[in-house]
């Protein structure tokens, strides 16, 4: 081949489209893969690398008898609340999800990918959620790695512009390389968007979202909805496009340290795994959250409990429990403190009450943040002395704080607010687009549809490209889904004449 042509071209170098390059080199098609980073892993490599499935070997080892129908079953609860709101949902890829889940689970095993579990996660009725260990850079580096062993072709830096079809083909891209020139390139087998959402694309969000989701900031810069854009651009229509689960409460993302440099060898994964089963948790949990690099996301236990969200002058942030974010977004500053007492503190060390999920340990508690999260975890023994460590005017705050109590007391609740010391405060926390999910519409081959649900011949999506009207809330779906459908994407294109 020259170096412009190929069997399949890929477009983005996330959990989708390295697992999609995978799959069709390994069915011996000549593969590029453009990704518009320096490097590769998207959203995917952001992420906490939380994977939903059945039947997986952990579940066996712990004797947990599940399938793939009884997951698709439990997806109508862990769907309930998007699906009240008018979202639609996909059954055919829910059950392609589903039924798939399972083996790609395997397959990724199989890469060298170590993960722990299975994790509770309600409303699902069995244990499915299984942690990639040490973080989701895993997934990265072993799926690069299997991508060089078998030839992809990797362009980093090149942002893929447009698609080029030829009577009524897609049948390749213009990317645009690191130096700003514009190339075309062709593909025989077509072409599979696999770019991710569109949380950093304002354009789309204020197509689609209130002012609150417009101005909270994207966690991952590059998910420009490109993918989205260029299929629309040749006819493809959007689903969904109006759900984002956003803005989202997440703390900042740790400083990266020599830690998160540690590349996540087999030697190292495998004997992470080992020392799981014989060293005491609480000596495993703080080194497993070191590794963290992503922004974690408190759940709304800790406000209900009896936290309270700080804003940088002292004054309370509401926080609405359907959506903790909500004002936190409409704050010029997009800045805040979660502050509580030793009441409250007591009850956030043990299951259900967690702060946040976490890799490699499901679920992270107030201890593992005063270990393992010491940027973001404050204590002092006085309020007063809290707030001079934070900046935070002590005043205003405690004025604020007798309003809220007598607000509380009136409305019959009786929980301790900022009452009892010790003192706590764990922040900044900010108001994230985490992700959008809004997908291009796409057949249960991952083909592209046209509004006449017609598919656009040679066009594919995966991952958030490819969401199609799939509605999977809860943990754990959102990357099963793009190594799921990464896959059927490929393969279903590699095979079409
Ligand atoms: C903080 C955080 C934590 C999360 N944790 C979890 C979790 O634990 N479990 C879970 O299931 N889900 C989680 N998610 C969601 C999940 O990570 C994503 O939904 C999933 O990784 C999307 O995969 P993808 O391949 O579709 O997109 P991505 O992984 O984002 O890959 C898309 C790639 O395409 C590239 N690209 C974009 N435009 C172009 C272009 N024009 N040309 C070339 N390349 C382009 C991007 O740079 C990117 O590398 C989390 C998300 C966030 C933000």
């Amino acid at each position: 081949m020259n170096d412009k042509t190929a069997d399949l071209i890929v477009v983005g170098g996330g959990g989708s489209g390295l697992a999609c390059a995978i799959e069709a080199a390994r069915s011996g098609a000549r593969v590029i893969l453009f990704e518009k980073g320096e490097r590769l892993g998207g959203t995917t490599g952001w992420s906490v690398g939380s994977y939903t499935t059945s039947a997986s070997p952990h579940q066996q080892r712990k004797g947990i008898v599940d399938t793939p129908a009884a997951h698709f079953a439990d997806m109508d609860q862990v769907n309930a609340a998007a699906t009240r709101s008018g979202h639609t949902d996909n059954l055919a890829l829910r059950k392609l999800l589903t039924d798939n889940a399972p083996d790609t689970l395997q397959w990724l095993m199989d890469l060298g990918i170590v993960f722990l579990g299975p994790n509770p996660e309600p409303p699902h009725t069995a244990w499915r959620m299984h942690n990639v260990i040490p973080s989701s850079k895993a997934f990265v580096h072993f799926l690069e790695l299997e991508c060089h062993r078998l030839g992809v072709r990797m362009l980093l830096a090149h942002a893929v512009v447009d698609l080029r079809v030829e009577g009524g083909r897609v049948c390749g891209v213009a990317a645009k390389g690191p130096h700003g020139q514009v190339a075309d390139y062709t593909a025989s087998r077509g072409v599979v968007l696999a770019a991710g959402d569109f949380a950093a694309s304002h354009e789309l969000r204020q197509r689609y979202f209130p002012e609150e989701v417009v101005k909270a900031e994207p966690v991952n810069p590059l998910s420009s909805g490109d993918g989205i854009r260029m299929a629309e651009a040749h006819g493809a229509t959007i689903i969904n496009g109006g759900h984002a689960n956003s803005p989202r409460m997440r703390f900042v993302p740790a400083a990266p340290t020599w830690f998160h440099r540690v590349p996540p060898y087999r030697l190292f994964t495998k004997t992470l795994s080992f020392l799981w089963n014989w060293i005491p948790l609480f000596v495993l949990r703080p080194f497993m959250m070191r590794f963290l690099t992503t922004a974690l996301g408190p759940e709304p236990t800790l406000f209900k409990a009896g936290a309270l969200l700080v804003g940088p002058s002292g004054k309370l942030v509401p926080v609405d429990l359907g959506s903790l974010a909500l004002h936190l977004a409409r704050q010029p500053e997009n800045s805040a403190y979660i502050m509580f007492d030793a009441t409250v503190a007591a009850k956030l060390n043990a299951w259900p009450n967690f702060i946040s999920t976490a890799p490699g340990i499901a679920y992270a508690y107030l201890s593992d943040y005063r270990k393992a999260r010491r940027d973001i975890y404050f204590e002092a023994a006085s309020l007063e002395e809290l707030c001079r460590k934070l900046g935070v005017d002590g005043s205003v705050l405690t004025a604020d704080v007798v309003r809220e109590r007598a607000v509380r007391t009136a409305a019959g609740e009786s929980i301790s607010l900022l009452e009892r010391g010790p003192f706590y405060a764990l922040g900044p926390v900010r108001a994230y687009v985490t992700m959008t999910e809004g997908g291009l519409c796409v057949d249960e081959q991952l083909r592209v549809l046209n509004q006449a649900q017609q598919p656009i011949a040679g066009l594919y999506a995966a991952g958030s490209n490819g969401q199609g009207g799939l509605l999977i809330e809860g943990h754990g779906h959102h990357i099963a889904w793009a190594f799921v459908s990464g896959r059927i994407a490929a393969r279903n294109a590699v095979r079409t004449p």
